[in-house]
């Protein structure tokens, strides 16, 4: 289990960081709502072997030097030791202790990243004491780069777009994606999908082709379905009435997959298709915002 890994690091760095703990229930948290393992979970250790360059190293974990100098304070002069251990992060980035009272939104704010990506990098933790914040390579360039917004999401995508719409009729959005206040308790939280109006029993339909990886009950999302599409791109929808197909099956943009229903918890009592997209990447399945891909 690679959380051992970094029970390790934190030891390791524990005169940088003052911490100690890292919160065990954080990955079972953050399976529970599909979300990535949390990168700090996916550090690993590398036995330096004999003539091995901290170059080499980098370049076959696919990670800058400068990223395992950071992470590995013992390494000076960028020279390695050969049969020592070191820690390798599962992508360039670095670890940051979150301050009292300091919120992620400020944490991505200040390293320019968007907020969510943070927070799906890390699992989708509440109050994370730690966090592992993911930093771009440099592009060539780099003026175009500075002046949009850098995004962790966009970077790792790919273009390929899906455009249908889940139900055959446009509705109201009754809630958006992303960072949101709860309507019931007030807390903020990320919404990883959107949430479209529709009647119970209103038919939902596969937005493309696609393959259904996932047809079942699963925890607050409900009866759910997740369809896997080409280069990539996943799209689920959540708390379904009735499920009408069955995985491995595959499906046409069109094809009924199920009805609207309110299985599982959902954010809203006003009913609704809770319907999210998703990309592949290093990162896991990333949310998307599906207002992009909606026609
Ligand atoms: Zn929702």
């Amino acid at each position: 289990m690679s959380f051992r890994y970094c029970s390790v690091l934190f030891c390791g760095l524990a005169g940088i960081l003052s911490l100690s703990t890292f919160p065990n229930s954080a990955w079972a948290q953050s399976k529970q709502r599909n979300c990535p393992e949390p990168a700090l979970e996916r550090f690993v250790r590398h036995q330096v072997a004999p003539e091995e360059s901290l170059k080499a190293i980098a370049q076959s974990y696919n990670v800058t030097p400068e990223t395992i100098i950071r992470m590995n304070p013992a390494i000076r002069n960028g020279k390695v030791t050969v049969g020592k251990e070191i820690i390798i992060p599962p992508y360039d980035g670095i670890v940051v202790k979150v301050g009292r009272g300091q919120t992620l939104k400020q944490i991505a704010a200040q390293h320019s990243i968007r907020a969510d990506a943070l927070f799906e990098v890390n699992g989708c933790q509440e109050n994370p004491e730690v966090v592992f914040v993911p930093q771009l390579k440099k592009s060539q360039n780099s003026t175009q780069a500075a002046s949009t917004e850098p995004n962790v999401l966009e970077t790792i995508s790919n273009s390929n777009k899906l455009n249908g719409y889940p139900l055959a009729e446009n509705t109201a959005v009754a809630f958006p994606y992303g960072w949101q206040i709860n309507p019931d308790n007030g807390e903020v939280f990320f919404h990883s999908g959107i949430d479209l109006s529709a009647q119970p029993g209103t038919s939902v339909q596969a937005i493309g082709e696609g393959i259904v990886v996932l047809a079942q009950e699963q925890g607050s999302y409900g009866n759910l379905v997740i369809i896997n599409h080409s280069n990539g791109m996943q799209s689920r929808y959540a708390h379904l009435e009735d499920i009408k197909i069955s995985a491995g099956e595959e499906v046409n943009k069109g094809d009924l997959i199920g009805t609207v229903g309110s299985t599982g918890t959902p954010t809203l009592k006003k009913p609704h298709l809770h319907f999210e997209i998703r990309s592949s990447s290093s990162l896991g399945w990333v949310a998307k915002d599906p207002w992009e891909y909606l026609k």
